[in-house]
This record gives structure tokens, sequence and C-alpha cells, in this order.
């Protein structure tokens, strides 16, 4: 496991942005370690974002993607 910055398989990607859009804590389709939540961009108020963005890391494997976290269906 040399990868340095592998990606998840898009099947992978769509099952932890299920959770992550449910509101759960996503684990690593991986290898079920809980993932790191961090957010993009953030401390920037009243730039008029309708969304905001969080990196989902895995501390295990290493392997990440960006959550858009879209507002406005729910509160
Ligand atoms: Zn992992």
């Amino acid at each position: 496991m040399a990868n340095a910055h592998a990606q998840f398989e898009p099947d992978e990607q769509k099952a932890i942005l299920a959770q992550a859009a449910a509101g759960e804590k996503p684990l690593c389709p991986r290898d079920g370690t809980p993932m790191t939540r961090r957010s993009i961009g953030g401390g920037s108020f009243g730039l008029g974002y309708a969304r905001r963005r969080e990196w989902l890391i895995c501390p295990e494997c290493r392997r990440s993607l960006i959550f858009d976290l879209r507002r406005g269906t729910r509160n």
C-alpha cells in the first residue's frame, strides 16, 4: 500500500457521501474506519456561499474525497 494519494472508487464515494448526507459519521468502505471531517474554506462569513465543503479523510488508508454539503432542502 504505497499509493500516497489513492482515490475511492465511484461506488465507494457514493456510499460515503450518502452516509455524510444522512448526517451519519462516514465509515471508510475499505477498512471500516470512521473518517475525519475537515471543513474547507471555513471562516469566510458574509460571502454568500450557499454551500460549504468538507474534506473526508480516512486516517487508516489515507484515501480522501471532497464532500459538497448543500443547504436549502433541510435546516
Ligand atoms: Zn480507509
